[in-house]
C-alpha cells in the first residue's frame, strides 16, 4: 500500500496538502511542531500515492513512496 512521510517540524501550516488530497487522509494535528504550529497529520489509512499533496506543498515536507 502507498504511504507518504510527511516531516511535522518542517510544516507550516498552510493545509494546502489537505484540500488536494483525493482520498481525505490528510488532517490538521492537534499538538503544535517546534515552530508552534499545528502540521498535518497523516492519517495511513486508504492512501492511492497518487503524490497531489507532496506536489502542491511549497515547502516539499512530503515525499511520497509506493
Ligand atoms: S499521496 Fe494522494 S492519497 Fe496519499 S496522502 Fe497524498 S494526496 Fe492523499
Ligand atoms: S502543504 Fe506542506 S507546508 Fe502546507 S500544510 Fe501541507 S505539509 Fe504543511
Amino acid at each position: 500500500m502507498a504511504y507518504i512521510k510527511l516531516d511535522r517540524e518542517k510544516c507550516k501550516g498552510c493545509m494546502l496538502c489537505i484540500s488536494v488530497c483525493p482520498k481525505g487522509q490528510l488532517k490538521e494535528d492537534k499538538g503544535l511542531n517546534k515552530k508552534g504550529i499545528r502540521p498535518v497529520r497523516f492519517l495511513d489509512k486508504d492512501c492511492s500515492g497518487c503524490a497531489f499533496c507532496a506536489i502542491i506543498c511549497p515547502d516539499c515536507c512530503i515525499e511520497v513512496y509506493k
